[in-house]
């Protein structure tokens, strides 16, 4: 904790009133640069790198290539597809000479052309390409932390077909693995919702939301069937009642934290990404994409799990399993006592392969240690005090308890493993 160069801070910051960048800036895990631009600090970093790896291994899971497409973009690119003029969310920039690019904020048309370059035959299909990136928008809201960035991290897959079937079956097992990330980030509510958006008039994309007051979105949802779509543009035959079960509709507030489409033949045709197939036919490649905002997933944790003192971070996305603390007493020999038993605690911990943040700072007290170490939210904290050392014990605590309990140094190693 001495060598952490980050600080706590007791207030947030005037400007930010999502209750994710209050606590993020006030812990220390990320740095205003203007509206919807954050840095990464440190303990920030940690989290960000967990919940990508976590997306990545699943991506792995489903047979995705990963790859990395650049951020700057030729005009030329986004005119083949016809979005130049209209993606009004797109950062446009001009060289030296005069050429003309934006800043990607989707990569369709960048790994169109890369699949036309590589797909021939039905023998290259199905492929799967994704890559987890940085993005940019011109976001008109850019008021949530990290849940609304303009400039944030994404994870983009792009799948390529024979034909819709094959699209559909595998759209399946993109939702299947989407479920899987979520939970494995430690979200326990996730509603996936139907909104508009998909290649066909009478087709669906699927939103993957998670529900909280300090959702943008609005979804309705019956909890008897399961039906749910995103309120923008629900077809409902009666203002709450399911179209499907006709029981009662809910409503929530959500983060949308994923999305899922069918692309058809959007991109393939207007640039001419074709395939031979079975039969010697030249068809366009069907598509789909699969979208999943890192950030936004840590933005969103926060939203859902955190108190009056600090963030409660779930142990997969924790920055660190545990905290220990070592409390400062008065009296030379005991001070000895404390350091040396809080030393071999952290140390056997980390052998053990556990991330343990160590708050091993002189001349702090330890209200204050205790504070700080709520606002970042490690899910377990292990102080040795003189009140420990002197029964010979160290004190455990959840993040979600309010008392800490005494226990020996060999039961706690166990209880923590
Ligand atoms: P929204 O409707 O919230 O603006 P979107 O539909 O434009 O999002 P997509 O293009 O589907 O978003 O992006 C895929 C994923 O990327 C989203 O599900 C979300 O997790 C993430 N994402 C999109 N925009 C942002 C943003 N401005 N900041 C952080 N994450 C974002
Ligand atoms: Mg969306």
């Amino acid at each position: 904790m001495s060598q952490l160069f980050t600080k706590t801070l007791r207030e947030a910051p005037k400007d930010e009133v999502s209750v994710n960048a209050q606590l993020l800036i006030r812990g220390g895990f990320i740095k205003k640069l203007s509206a919807g631009v954050y840095s990464f600090l440190p303990l920030g970093l940690i989290v960000l790198r967990k919940i990508e790896n976590i997306v990545r291994e699943e991506m792995n899971n489903l047979g995705g290539q990963e790859i990395l497409m650049p951020v700057l973009h030729p005009r030329e690119i986004w005119e083949e597809a016809g979005r130049w003029e209209t993606a009004d969310y797109l950062y446009k920039l001009k060289d030296r000479q005069g050429s003309e690019f934006a800043l990607g904020a989707t990569h369709e048309e960048v790994i169109t052309d890369i699949a036309r370059k590589y797909i021939n035959s039905y023998r290259d299909l199905p492929l799967l390409v994704y890559q987890i990136q940085t993005k940019f928008r011109d976001e008109l809201r850019a008021k949530s932390g990290l849940l609304r960035g303009r400039e944030f991290s994404m994870k983009d897959l792009y799948s390529f077909h024979e034909d819709e079937e094959d699209r559909k079956k595998y759209y399946n097992t993109v939702e299947n693995s989407y479920l899987k990330i979520l939970k494995k980030c430690g979200f326990k509510d996730i509603i996936v919702a139907e909104a508009s958006g998909g290649s066909f008039s009478k087709e669906y994309s699927h939103e993957f939301q998670i529900p909280t007051i300090a959702g943008e979105d609005l979804i309705i949802f019956c909890k008897s069937c399961g039906f749910a779509q995103n309120k923008e543009i629900c077809d409902l035959r009666q203002e709450g009642v399911c179209p499907n079960c006709e029981k009662e509709l809910k409503e929530f507030k959500t983060i949308e934290v994923g999305n899922i489409f069918a692309l058809g033949a959007n991109y393939s045709k207007p640039m001419s990404l074709s395939f031979l197939d079975r039969s010697g036919m030249t068809k366009p490649v069907i598509m789909g994409c699969y979208g999943m905002g890192p950030s936004r997933l840590m933005g969103a944790a926060i939203e859902v799990h955190h108190d009056h003192r600090g963030i409660i971070w779930p142990e997969e996305i924790t920055p660190f399993g545990v905290v220990v603390i070592q409390i400062e007493s008065k009296n030379e020999a005991i001070n000895e006592k404390i350091k040396k038993t809080a030393e071999k605690v952290y140390k056997k911990l980390q052998e053990k392969g556990v991330a343990v943040l160590y708050d091993e700072r002189e001349n702090k007290g330890a209200g204050e240690k205790f504070m700080e170490a709520d606002l970042i939210g490690i899910p377990w904290r292990v102080v040795v005090s003189e009140r420990t050392v002197a029964e010979n014990k160290i004190e455990i605590k959840n993040r979600n308890e309010k008392e800490g309990a005494l226990i020996s140094e060999s039961k706690l190693l166990k209880k923590i493993l």
